[in-house]
This record gives structure tokens, sequence and C-alpha cells, in this order.
């Protein structure tokens, strides 16, 4: 049976008791493969071809503004994924991301899993991101990638602020997939394949069987530095910044705050290099991380 609880959230509930999983796309807007992946879910189910057997499947529709203006937010520099904090619940705010990420997160405290996908806006190969323990490995085991990159240290925004973050912290287990370049969308069927052998692992659905578990055989990373734009500003070194898990080796130049080398201090990688319409001052402008 689907309920919609709210603006682009579906509740479908199984008869027999078990795990409550949720299943996120578009919690940035412009990242289309997560929210393809959501709406073949939702037909599945809808149509009869998938049910749910136990437990609770949630489908949520991240960031519906900005999903119908194509945007990472629904105004510049808008960020849902930035705002679950853990006392977000407590907060009163007229700010739309913040009110939905308040909306969401009376849902994600009583989850167990959540899923949340994600594009990343210049070229990735696809990746994990979320702790790399063993709790959390008995989810992610199930998606096609051959690495993880973990923020134990929360260098991404100072303190938990992810979906993914958010549950952890409430004692779930929370996954971000970043489903590769954002403007390939190629990787529709076999991310929802790779979400329902989660599923089918957390008994919610019966079939098809999960298969192709890649337990234990991924490159862990982890985030290192968040480096900031300053009103100095920034460049990259010639052909630094294309992408993320771009390499670098101790003594590389990365780039230039203002006229001032940024010199890489252990061999490691590049993360989220930020498109030049999301910078901002005060905020990244890219990460680095290495393999631990
Ligand atoms: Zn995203």
């Amino acid at each position: 049976m689907i309920e919609i609880v709210g603006e682009g959230i579906w509740k479908c509930a199984g008869s027999k008791i078990g795990p409550t999983v949720v299943v996120f796309g578009g919690t940035h807007g412009n990242e289309l493969t997560g929210i393809e992946v959501v709406k073949k879910l939702l037909h599945t189910i809808e149509s009869g071809q998938q049910m749910i057997e136990s437990g609770v499947l949630y489908l949520i529709l991240g960031n519906p503004r900005a999903i119908e203006r194509n945007t990472r937010g629904s105004e510049d520099h808008a960020d849902l994924n930035r705002c679950f904090k853990k006392d977000v619940l407590l907060q009163s705010d007229e700010l739309y991301e913040r009110k939905r990420a308040k909306e969401i997160a009376k849902i994600l405290v009583n989850a167990d899993v959540s899923i949340d996908l994600h594009a990343t806006n210049k070229p990735s190969v696809p990746f994990l991101c979320c702790l790399a323990d063993e709790k959390h490995e008995q989810i992610y085991r199930w998606f096609d990638c051959d690495r993880v990159l973990a923020d134990p240290r929360y260098i991404l925004a100072g303190e938990p602020v992810t979906t993914d973050e958010f549950i952890d912290v409430q004692g779930g287990i929370g996954i971000c997939y970043e489903t590769g370049f954002v403007g390939d969308l190629t990787r529709v069927d076999s991310v929802y394949e790779n979400v329902l052998n989660v599923l089918c692992d957390q008994g919610l659905v019966t079939s098809p069987l999960p298969r192709g578990s890649m337990r234990g055989s991924r490159h862990v990373f982890e985030l290192t530095e968040r480096i900031n734009l300053t009103e100095a500003g920034f460049r990259y070194a010639d052909g630094r910044g294309k992408g993320s898990f771009e390499e670098f080796k101790k003594g590389d130049v990365l780039g230039y705050v203002g006229e001032e080398s940024l010199i890489a201090e252990y061999d490691g990688v590049i993360i989220f290099p930020k498109v030049s319409e999301h910078w901002k001052i005060g905020q990244p402008v890219l990460y680095l991380g290495k393999i631990i």
C-alpha cells in the first residue's frame, strides 16, 4: 500500500514487521539519476511488479522546488544536504531548505537505513560517501563501485549536516551514493538494481535475490581538508580540478589562493571540486582526501 505523506514523500508499508528504509533522490534538484531511480521504484511498486512485504519503505524526492528548477537548491547556494544538523527538529525557520530538512528529519529519526542518491557536478567515478565500518558495509556492499569516501572528522562541514550523517547520529545507518557525473544518466538501471538488492537483503522485498555483493573489495578514502574560497580568490594550477579522485603527489601545486601556491603536503586526491557557479566566499571550492 502506498500513502503520500508529504510533497514528494511516499510511504510503502509491508504487512509484516521489518526495518524502515528511506531512499532519496533529488536532495540536490539537478542530480537526475537518483530522481529517476526513486520514480522507477515508485512505479514498480504502484504497478504491482514489486511488493513491499515487510518493514516500511519511504521514497523521497528530497527537494521538490530545486527539482522543479533543475538546480542544486531552491535558490543560489541553498543546499538541503547541509541542513540536517543535530538540532534540526527544534528549528523553526522560514528558509525552504531548512523547513524541508525538518520535515524529512521526522522520518529519518525513526528509520533504520537511508540511501541518498547523488551525482557530482564534475566528472567522477561512482563512489560511496559514508562511514566505512562493518555496519555501513552491510548496506553498501550492494553498490557497484570500488571506493568509499569516509568523513569521520566532519571535514565536509565541521559537524553532521547531511542525511547520512543525521541518521548515523540517531543510531541508524546512512549511506550517500554518488552515482557519477550529473550529466551521465546511463546508470539509472544499475543503481536501481543496487537499491533493490539492499531492499531484498533487508527483507522488504523478496525478489530478485540479492547478488553481486562487493564485500571487502573497496578502496577507502578519508576527507582530510576543506579549501575555502577567500577574498584573495582561487584558481587551479594547469590541468587540476577537473573531477573527483584526481590524484596528486606530495609537493604538487594544486592551485593558487591569491598569488600563494596551494602545495600538497601528502599524496592524495581532489574531492568535490566545485563548479564555479557554486563558489562563494567562505564556502569550499574543493576538498582533499587520501587513501587509508
Ligand atoms: Zn548531491
